[in-house]
């Protein structure tokens, strides 16, 4: 009885299979194809997406594990990693999807910014892709892709804010169409994922048991969960700037001082895992978070002031690895609440690199006819540009000083820009504003 009730059941599952097979045949068949290529910093990746968004198949084979090991990314490591592994991850993403490259419409590959070595190998495998199959070739601009992911997971209408926070870059434009991108503000120095990954070096956060197979951020993001960050104040970034811009090697310098204060206090040696690691974690990632929150809060009201956003469901999406941080989300929204914005995070797996955002980027173009090539002898790729432009400088202005007059967004007081989490939270009933300030943007 049993054993019929199964094989009754397994041939449903092969008849729906056979059902879906064939949906997703005859989907293949009427829905153009794109295959994207990613390998601009320590990622291979490898998607086959139809029309509409659809995943057919994806591989994705990350270094981080070996850069781990290494204390950071060595271009020539990395550049030999995607050698070794591209073929296979596109080969996984193909056979997965059981498109042939026949069928495939055309092929996207990230061509800007990132590590030359990393993108000249995965620019390389996709020339002579297209030349062999004789595909067209979009070439995917990486900061593009990452801000526009969020549309194939839910309708989401021009114009947006977004917010892209990642190891490589920190940035808020005003996304106005595929290829049309308001910068309104960038890191001038480095950018959170980076700040994070250092300080989990510097606090050596590898001989950690919780966080020996993590990256810095989420180390950070970890142990901050056990610690006060009341235990380490740290100034927060660019307090009289008032535009929306970031920064965050100053910060970093500040931790590291605050780390070799207490190396000396313990008299340990640096490499030795302090006792109040949870508490440096703590503070450094509240210090990032409200760092992040306050530009972007900035740039809301800003383009609130010059009516930029829609009037119905004004959209803040943010993405990047560094975008999976619990803490820098929870703070974000109270942003977004004060503000009446809608707060959009895709889930981790989209806001990291992978091929799939990068077919997407090539769907959304192949939809609108805009950067298709079918002639690829001029195209090459641009490796980490001057930071004015990690996004193309076509139709991109920088809101700055003069952009931001000063009495925007953000009150002053006593010459210090008000926590903008504070503005959502009941002051506590003790201590200076400045405790309120700190106080409110606890938890
Ligand atoms: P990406 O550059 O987009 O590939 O993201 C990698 C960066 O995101 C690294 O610098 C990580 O340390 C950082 N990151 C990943 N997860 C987290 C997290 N949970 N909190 C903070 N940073 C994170
Ligand atoms: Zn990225």
């Amino acid at each position: 009885m049993f054993a019929f009730k199964a094989s009754a059941q397994q041939g449903t599952h092969m008849f729906r299979a056979k059902i879906l097979s064939k949906c997703a045949f005859r989907r293949k068949m009427s829905s153009r194809l794109v295959l994207g290529i990613e390998t601009s910093c320590d990622e291979t990746g490898a998607a086959v997406m139809d029309e509409t968004g659809l995943i057919l198949g994806e591989s994705l084979h990350s270094q981080k594990e070996v850069h781990l090991k290494t204390g950071g990314i060595i271009p020539t490591v990395a550049q030999r990693l995607h050698r070794e592994n591209i073929g296979r991850i596109v080969q996984e993403a193909m056979e997965r999807s059981g498109v042939t490259q026949s069928q495939l419409s055309a092929v996207a590959t990230t061509v800007k910014p990132g590590l030359a070595l990393s993108l000249g190998i995965g620019l390389d495998f996709s020339l002579n892709f297209v030349k062999l199959h004789q595909k067209p070739f979009i070439p995917i601009h990486h900061m593009e892709a990452h801000a526009l992911t969020v549309r194939m997971l839910q309708p989401v209408v021009f114009p947006f804010l977004v917010l892209l926070v990642s190891g490589g870059h920190s940035l808020l434009a005003l996304a106005r169409g595929i290829d049309d991108f308001l910068l309104l503000g960038q890191t001038l120095d480095e950018a959170p994922g980076d700040t994070m990954d250092k300080v989990a070096r510097r606090l050596s956060l590898i001989k950690h048991p919780k966080c020996s197979m993590i990256s810095g951020g989420q180390a950070i993001e970890i142990l901050a969960r056990d610690g006060n960050r009341l235990k380490f104040l740290f100034k927060p970034p660019m307090g009289a700037h008032y535009d929306c811009n970031f920064s965050f090697a100053g910060l970093r310098n500040q931790v590291t001082m605050s780390i070799q204060k207490k190396e000396e206090e313990e008299g340990v040696e640096q490499g030795t895992l302090l006792s109040c690691v949870n508490d440096i974690a703590a503070a450094t990632q509240h210090a990032v978070a409200s760092h992040i929150a306050k530009r972007t809060h900035r740039a809301i009201l800003f383009c609130k002031a010059k009516d930029l956003l829609p009037s119905c469901n004004p959209t803040l999406v943010v993405s990047g690895g560094v975008a999976s941080n619990q803490y820098i989300r929870k703070i974000l929204k109270i942003v977004t609440d004060t503000t009446g914005l809608h707060l959009l995070c895709p889930p981790s797996k989209f806001c990291t690199d992978n091929g799939v955002m990068i077919a997407w980027n090539g769907v959304e173009r192949l939809r609108e006819g805009k950067g298709i090539l079918s002639h690829t002898e001029e195209v090459n790729y641009e490796p980490k540009q001057r930071t004015h432009e990690d996004l193309p400088d076509r139709q991109v202005r920088q809101a700055q000083r003069d952009e931001v007059p000063e009495d925007f967004g953000v009150e002053v007081e006593g010459g210090q820009l008000h926590d903008v989490v504070a503005l959502a939270v009941p002051p506590p009933p003790v201590g200076s504003r400045g405790q309120h300030v700190v106080q409110g943007l606890h938890g």
